[in-house]
């Protein structure tokens, strides 16, 4: 490709040619021209691979500037680099004299490696935590996951075990994407919070613990069933959590005719519609739990459950609960805007 010809001196290539190196005036401007557009060059990349013979150590006596010991890295080419760089030199003279050209420079040979640089030189830093599934060889597993600890996972170059012959970054991506779908996997597995919309509100709530329980009706639900209601709960608890809500699930508190108001005021305020309804929500069940939680709000539920049915019985003969959608929807409309009378 051709290049703006700042990179080198033009001059020196005439040595090629026969002629004499060097100059300055016209004749530097015609060796630009003549030149220009009409070298190309080459590098390659192999892989460094995989050896015990290569390694890192913490250096006794060599410290940074905080005083950490330094890595001292232990590091030489084998025959399978090499061979690997002399296979490319060839495969580049090749190239060249198909395309008509004329190989330029000197050839290295065995004497200097076939050209390699010395390692590191690419800085494509990469390895040291390296990944296999031998504790005793290797540092993580192929999830990058440490042997030694399973909470910790490594995710950028550490893990390679050979110095490919790409760039790094799309393959540090690439396992970290794969590390990130085991760690959800893993956590799925077991039952830590994998959140929706929904879960993550009723957790906002669920979290917060506190505050003591009035129970006004208490009956104790069968044992199966409570556990069946924990584990309907995707969220990560602690112990003391778990035990605090199997208490409060082993309760209850609002009557099975509150309930029903609850649910029917629950789908008129948050009618079905195509993400969903509240049953499948739990709406009535978050709040029966709610109000186990927060004693200092039961009173007001009740009450305004209460409410409604002294206001329906007064206004139109019947509980809440019969009227038609229509009367509901009056009842609603009456306490849902801040300007109505109330
Ligand atoms: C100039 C240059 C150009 C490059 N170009 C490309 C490219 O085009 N494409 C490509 O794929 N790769 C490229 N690379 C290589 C690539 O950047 C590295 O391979 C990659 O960044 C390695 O990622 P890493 O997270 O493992 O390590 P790093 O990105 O090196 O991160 C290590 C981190 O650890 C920190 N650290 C070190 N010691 C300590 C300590 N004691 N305590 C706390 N923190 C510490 C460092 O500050 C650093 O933030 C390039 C590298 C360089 C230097």
């Amino acid at each position: 490709m051709p290049s703006y010809g700042t990179g080198f001196n033009p001059n020196d290539l005439n040595k090629y040619l026969g002629l004499k190196v060097g100059g300055y005036g016209n004749q530097l401007r015609e060796d630009v021209k003549k030149f220009y557009g009409s070298v190309m060059g080459m590098s390659g990349r192999g892989e460094s691979i995989a050896r015990e013979d290569n390694y890192c150590e913490i250096d006794p006596t060599t410290v940074d500037e905080f005083g950490i010991p330094v890595l001292r890295f232990k590091y030489s080419w084998s025959d399978h680099e090499r061979k690997q760089a002399r296979h490319m030199h060839n495969t580049f003279e090749e190239i060249i004299e198909n395309m008509g050209g004329i190989v330029l420079g000197d050839k290295p040979g065995a004497d200097r490696d076939y050209g390699l640089l010395n390692p590191g030189r690419i800085i494509h830093e990469v390895g040291t935590t390296r990944m296999g599934s031998d504790p005793k060889k290797s540092v993580v597993n192929e999830f990058e996951q440490l042997h030694d600890a399973d909470n910790v996972f490594i995710v950028d170059a550490g893990p390679f075990v050979s110095q490919a012959d790409k760039n790094p970054t799309w393959t540090i991506m690439a396992l970290s994407w794969r590390t990130s779908e085991f760690i959800i996997q893993e956590l799925k597995k077991t039952k830590y919070l994998v959140m929706n919309r929904r879960d993550s509100i009723r957790s906002l709530f669920l979290g917060s613990m506190a505050g003591g329980l009035a129970l006004e009706s208490c009956v104790t639900e069968p044992k199966a069933a409570v556990e069946q209601k924990i584990w309907e709960y995707q969220y990560g608890r602690t112990p003391e959590e778990q035990a605090y809500d199997e208490k409060l699930l082993a309760q209850k508190f609002f009557e099975n005719s509150e309930l029903v108001k609850i649910k029917r005021l629950a789908n008129l305020i948050l009618p079905p519609n195509e993400e969903g309804n509240i049953e499948d929500a739990k709406v009535p069940e978050f709040i029966e739990f709610m109000a186990k939680d927060f004693s200092s709000i039961q009173t007001q539920m009740r009450g305004g459950l209460m409410w409604l049915d002294n206001y329906t019985n007064k206004t139109y003969g019947k509980d809440f609960i019969t009227c038609s959608d229509d009367e509901q929807h009056q009842v609603l409309d009456l306490i849902a805007y801040p300007d109505s009378k109330f």
